[in-house]
């Protein structure tokens, strides 16, 4: 496995500024058919993006005796969560094996100081910034 860092836009995700939240620093933002998802450092809230397709927990088939759906399906999926997060390597900025966010379109991530995206954000308070000009982290 190696870290690099690309551009934002290079891998479908879109930083932003919330309004009111400026000084907080960037919000990182998904798609339903962004490639990527993220996992969120909880000692330093680095995020590091992993193409989802490639990822060999992420991406793997269904066992035959897991349900299609219902709480056996959402155990199963929990605990393909938990087994991603464990397997990622040390944050690359602090070091610590401490993934604990899981990041995509539906599941937010914290702002860089730790604090949770309000319920109240509407779309007009989330200001997009430069994606091809912002680098962030991918794990490949
Ligand atoms: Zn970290």
């Amino acid at each position: 496995m190696s870290i690099s860092q690309v551009p934002a836009a290079k891998i479908g995700v879109q930083p932003a500024l919330i309004r009111g939240h400026e000084d907080q620093g960037l919000m990182y933002f998904t798609w339903a058919d962004s490639p990527v998802v993220g996992a969120q450092c909880a000692n330093c809230n680095a995020i590091l993006w992993v193409d989802q397709r490639k990822n060999v927990i992420l991406s793997e088939n269904k066992p035959d005796d897991v349900p299609q759906s219902g709480p056996g399906y959402q155990e199963y999926a929990r605990s393909k969560i938990r087994r991603f997060l464990a397997a990622m390597p040390a944050c690359p900025y602090c070091g610590h094996h401490s993934f604990d966010r899981f990041v995509n379109n539906v599941s937010f991530p914290r702002f860089p100081d730790g604090q949770e995206l309000g319920e109240k954000i509407s779309s007009a308070d989330v200001l997009n910034a430069d994606a091809k000009n912002i680098e962030v982290a991918l794990l490949e």
